[in-house]
Parts: C-alpha cells; sequence; structure tokens
C-alpha cells in the first residue's frame, strides 16, 4: 500500500514494456498545504514552473486568493478549501505541509486552533503520506529552539522553551508535529523531511501581520514611525523567500531526512534592521519605542553547516539586496493599483 506511485508505475512499464496510457512522468503530483499564503504560494510557482502538478489545500486564515489567482487558468493547479485539521483524501506523490499561522499576532489569535492545526492537521497529513505513500515534507521552525542558550542555533540542540507560555502554542504545537513526523517515519516508514525555517522575508507578506519586516517597511512607506519593540537590542536572521524556496525543494529531492536549518546566517538586531529599512526607503523614517511582547526571544541566529554539506544549499541574497524587493511590492499593494500575484 505504501509504494509510491511514482515506483508503481515504473513497475508497470518493466512490467508490460510500455507506459500505460495517462501515466507517462509528466511531473509528480504535489499537495501544498498553505499554498495560498507567503512561502506556499513561491513554492507553488516554482513547483508549476517546473512542470508539476500541484494541489493546493488552504483554509485563507492568513492566505489569500489572489498569491495564487495567476495559476487559475492552468490545467496543472487546483485550489481546495480545506481546513487540514479534518481528514483529507487524495493521490498525490509529494506533500509540502505549511498550512499553520506563522505570525506570532496570527498564532496568538486563537491559540488552541493554531495546536490543533499543528498537531491534528500534522496528523492527517502524515496519514495522508501513509495511506498514498508519498514523501512528507514539514516545514517546522527556529521557534523550536525558544529563547536559545545556545547560538548560533545547531540542529542537535534541544531548545529552551517555555511549554506554559504565550508563545507555546506555536513552538510546542511544532515541536510535536516534528515528533510526529519522525513516529511515522520510523514507525510507518513514510518518507519524511524537516526544515527549520528561520524568519522569512519577501514579496506576498501579509502587510499587517505584525511581524517585524512586513511592520518597519509598511510604516517607513506610510510615513508612520517604525515601532521598535523593547531595547531593539534582540537579533534576528532574516532570509529571503526565495532562498527558503530553493532550500525546501533540495531538501525535498535529497536523501536526507534533517531536520535542516534553513535560514540566512546574516544576523541583525531590531535597530540594525531599522537602519537598513531606513537606508532602502527613507532615511528620515523615525524610529518609535514599544514595550515588547512576552517570551521574547532574545537572539537567533542558524548554523547552516548541515545544509551547505548535505543539501548543497546556502542563501544568495542578503537583506539589502532583498528588503527593496519586497518594498517594490509593499509599494504597490499600499498605493498601487492593487495588482497582485505576480512578484
Ligand atoms: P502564512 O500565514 O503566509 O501561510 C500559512 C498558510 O496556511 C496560509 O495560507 C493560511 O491560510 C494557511 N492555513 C493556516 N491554518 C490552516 C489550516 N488549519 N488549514 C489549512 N490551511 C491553513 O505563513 P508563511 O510565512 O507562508 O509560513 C508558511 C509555513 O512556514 C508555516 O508552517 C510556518 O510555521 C513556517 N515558517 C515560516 C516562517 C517565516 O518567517 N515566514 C518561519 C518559520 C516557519
Ligand atoms: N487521514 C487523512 N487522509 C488519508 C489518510 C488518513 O486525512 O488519506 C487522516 C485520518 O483521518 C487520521 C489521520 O490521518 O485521522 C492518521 O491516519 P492513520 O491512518 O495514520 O491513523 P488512524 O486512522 O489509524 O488513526
Ligand atoms: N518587533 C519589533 N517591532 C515590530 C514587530 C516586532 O521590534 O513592529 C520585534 C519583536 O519583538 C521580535 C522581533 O522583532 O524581537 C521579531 O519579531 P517577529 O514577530 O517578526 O518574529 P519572531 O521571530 O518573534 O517570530
Amino acid at each position: 500500500e505504501t509504494v509510491p506511485r511514482r515506483v508503481r508505475i515504473d513497475e508497470r512499464i518493466m512490467s508490460t514494456g510500455k507506459v500505460p496510457l495517462g501515466l507517462k512522468r509528466k511531473g509528480m503530483r504535489i499537495v501544498v498545504t498553505g499554498g495560498a499564503g507567503f512561502v506556499g504560494s513561491h513554492l507553488v510557482d516554482r513547483l508549476i514552473a517546473r512542470g508539476d502538478s500541484v494541489i493546493v489545500v488552504d483554509n485563507f486564515f492568513t492566505g489569500r486568493k489572489e498569491n495564487v489567482m495567476h495559476h487559475f487558468n492552468n490545467p496543472r493547479f487546483e485550489l481546495i478549501r480545506h481546513d487540514v485539521v479534518e481528514p483529507l483524501l487524495l493521490e498525490v506523490d509529494q506533500i509540502y505541509h505549511l498550512a499553520c499561522p506563522a505570525s506570532p499576532v496570527h498564532y496568538k489569535f486563537n491559540p488552541v486552533k493554531t495546536i490543533k492545526t499543528n498537531v491534528v492537521g500534522t496528523l492527517n497529513m502524515l496519514g495522508l503520506a501513509k495511506r498514498v505513500g508519498a514523501r512528507f515534507l514539514l516545514s517546522s521552525t527556529s521557534e523550536v529552539y525558544g529563547d536559545p542558550l545556545q547560538h548560533p542555533q545547531v540542529e542537535t540542540y534541544w531548545g529552551n522553551v517555555n511549554p506554559i507560555g504565550v508563545r507555546s502554542c506555536y513552538d510546542e504545537g511544532k515541536r510535536t508535529a516534528e515528533t510526529l513526523t519522525m513516529d511515522y517515519h520510523r514507525g510507518a516508514g513514510v518518507e519524511v523531511r524537516i526544515a527549520r525555517i528561520f524568519n522569512t522575508y519577501g514579496p506576498r507578506m501579509c502587510i499587517d501581520d505584525g511581524r517585524v519586516v512586513s511592520n518597519f517597511v509598511a510604516q517607513a512607506l506610510r510615513k508612520e514611525a517604525m515601532t521598535v519593540y523593547g531595547d531593539g537590542k534582540q537579533t534576528r536572521s532574516f532570509q529571503f523567500v526565495s532562498d527558503l524556496v530553493e532550500g525546501l525543494m533540495r531538501l525535498m529531492e535529497g536523501e536526507h531526512v534533517g531536520p535542516f536549518n534553513l535560514g540566512n546566517p546574516g544576523e541583525f538586531t531590531m535597530l540594525e534592521l531599522a537602519e537598513v529599512v531606513q537606508q532602502t526607503i527613507d532615511p528620515n523614517a523615525k524610529i518609535e519605542f514599544r514595550p515588547n511582547t512576552e517570551d521574547d526571544p532574545h537572539k537567533r541566529k542558524p548554523d547552516i553547516t548541515k545544509a551547505k554539506d548535505l543539501l548543497g544549499w546556502e542563501p544568495k541574497i542578503s537583506l539589502q539586496n532583498g528588503l527593496p524587493l519586497m518594498v517594490n511590492d509593499f509599494r504597490q499593494r499600499i498605493f498601487g493599483d492593487h495588482k497582485e500575484g505576480g512578484a
């Protein structure tokens, strides 16, 4: 039952000596859960361009049809409004499981729903992978390291997570999702991949999702002060979305389960980020200090040695080069003619 479709096709080709009608290798059938979101929609663009057939499964909590609308007339593209907390029957070769709100503002909005999405949603997609023999990739997060006591973070570090805090629905949800993924791998032989994604930015981010890059860019464009939380000395490492998508695809196609850190090791304080935004948008943009949120991790920077060695991957786009691409998209969406999706 767990023989992947590709292998089944290959076996039929070998035993009959010809390619069965309709089963020609025209690319794979791939599900992207959360494919109408920020990262997912960029991944979908790459998969479609490569010749695969893509099914996006999304409940539109934070995703938008505008992000994938440019594929609507492509017969290799399908969009299903579905919540991954409910079971789903499909026949596919690969599953990229991205469904889950990623911004703290969104995932704290309904924390129990966030846990259900991470736990029950991931369980369902693993059940689907097991039934059809599909390869499954989990988009986990650097948040599994919590407020890290090791710096930079290596995949072997087990993390420092508050189990009862306001971020726990996300951190602990993703940690459980990783556990489920490994247990389906060990117990049911499901082919799995785990990516631990660090802060990512780029075109199509929700403008008002409360994340620091989208906030600063939108604020500077609107001539509002950039809101720095706390003393602004906490650090993050910002990765441009195309680098992440390349890493996710290499991980899926490669031989290694992971987990792999996927992030840009360039580390910035929030004050330094504000400076880069000033240089990019408006040298006169003001800064305003606000109280920080609870349990905010003090620093975060990926050690990406493992991804470099085993996936041959490393990010190519610096913050200084990536930010203008996002600013163009935000400028158009905030002031422009609301043309979407092309970025
Ligand atoms: P996003 O909010 O733009 O995308 C998430 C998508 O999942 C949205 O389209 C949303 O509608 C959908 N979704 C949410 N709950 C769902 C449910 N129950 N059923 C079906 N669809 C659902 O966020 P993103 O930045 O694109 O993040 C994608 C993935 O990457 C997430 O799993 C996130 O945890 C992970 N990640 C992102 C970052 C980052 O910086 N962007 C960092 C670490 C991890
Ligand atoms: N599942 C699903 N689609 C499938 C197969 C399973 O959504 O194609 C769900 C199923 O409803 C269950 C979960 O995945 O809630 C785990 O499935 P599994 O077969 O591993 O466990 P069981 O159903 O035996 O509890
Ligand atoms: N932050 C900030 N101003 C904002 C939004 C966020 O200074 O308007 C800070 C926040 O306190 C955190 C960092 O930026 O230290 C990154 O926050 P974000 O919500 O983008 O992502 P996180 O890495 O915390 O999930």
